[in-house]
């Protein structure tokens, strides 16, 4: 086995830097069950400001922000319009199901990764007990690397407040799209009645999403969160990596965003390779090869030379903090000598 030392899986790969390490060390912490974490407190309020929004609530994972924002929007026998392949829908084990008689209408995603509204509005159902209550639209930003374009966060509220349903941002990766877009969060979060942003990807934090909303919405959120096992106690340790993440880690995203660029017209390049450059919108690349057959051999031979890849049909490459230009520039050479030597050239 060879020790990897470039890992394109996923941006949730990144380790903590010293420097964050150092502020995790030094944060005061108290019970945040009881209210008591000054650092938990800080970056819950600081956050929500910067969201323009009234509250926030630190959660574990994207998982659990996600789930508890579901079960603070939606009663036993509501509904949530969503994407098909969304987050919310096909990768949280069915936890609204699960955990809240929650339904999701799930409908297919455009080629731009936005909800057609027409279709949205065609599944908004009429009040009726033959039928669940749509109660909310759940949109992802950015989904799969895409960007969601910035007028269609207005008419995605508009639709929403014409049939009365709320509106839910899973915006794991939302910064991606503020740098790529040259916008603030509130430009985006402004219509968006919750939002939950990841800061355990991109921006580098070994774990922790937060959920903000208006108060009424985190107060109920805040409830699920300590039904669900997320209430932690000295939080303020992680809550100080996630602090240190978003003063310090935002900017950087543009980085990525080239090096992922850099690397899908790398890999078109590639003969045997299809690689849409188009795709390549912010810190994911989507690959394919002429030959499926082959791309298990491809995976084994990076991983020999120190560089993790997740196989597949499609596969996904991810560029985050811990990958530099020559990584990627490694991680092309590999693959063109892989393909040069089974004689795809
Ligand atoms: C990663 C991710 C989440 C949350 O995942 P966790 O691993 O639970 O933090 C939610 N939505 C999207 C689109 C994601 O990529």
């Amino acid at each position: 086995m060879n020790t990897i030392n470039a890992d394109f899986r996923s941006d949730t790969v990144s380790r903590p830097s010293p420097a964050m390490r150092e502020v995790m060390v030094k944060a005061p912490v108290g019970d945040d069950v009881f209210g008591d974490d000054p650092t938990v407190n800080a970056l819950e309020t600081w956050t929500a400001e910067f969201a323009g929004k009234e509250a926030a609530l630190f959660c574990t994972s994207g998982t659990q922000s996600n789930l508890v924002a579901l079960l603070a929007h939606c009663q036993r026998g509501d509904e949530y319009i969503v994407g098909q392949e969304a987050h919310t829908y096909k990768y949280e084990g069915g936890g609204a199901a699960v955990f809240g008689g929650i339904q999701p209408q799930p409908i297919e995603y455009s080629n731009d990764s936005t909800l057609d509204l027409n279709k949205v509005r065609s599944k908004v159902k009429p009040d009726d007990f033959h039928f669940a209550r749509s109660r909310l639209l759940c949109l992802e930003n950015t989904r799969s690397g895409d960007v969601l374009p910035m007028d269609y966060h207005s008419q995605a509220a508009s639709l929403c407040s014409e049939t009365g349903l709320a509106l839910h941002l899973d915006g794991a990766r939302l910064f991606n799209a503020c740098v790529k877009q040259q916008v603030s969060l509130q430009d985006i979060a402004q219509h968006y009645d919750s939002i939950s942003l990841c800061i355990s990807k991109g921006l580098g934090a070994p774990a922790g999403s937060i959920l903000v909303g208006n108060a009424e919405l985190i107060d109920q959120a805040r409830r699920w969160r300590k039904m669900l096992g997320g209430g932690m106690r000295q939080a303020g340790i992680m809550a100080a990596a996630c602090q240190y993440a978003l003063e310090n880690n935002i900017p950087r995203l543009a980085e990525d965003h080239k090096n992922a660029l850099h690397l899908a017209k790398g890999l078109a390049s590639l003969p045997g390779v299809n690689c849409d450059i188009a795709r390549a919108q912010t810190n994911m690349v989507f690959m394919t090869l002429n030959d499926a057959a082959i791309t298990d051999g491809l995976v084994a031979r990076l991983a020999d030379e120190g560089i993790a890849v997740l196989g597949g049909d499609v596969m996904r490459l991810v560029t985050h903090m811990d990958i530099d230009r020559s990584a990627v520039d490694r991680l092309i050479s590999v693959c063109d000598a892989y393909l040069q030597g089974i004689g795809q050239h």
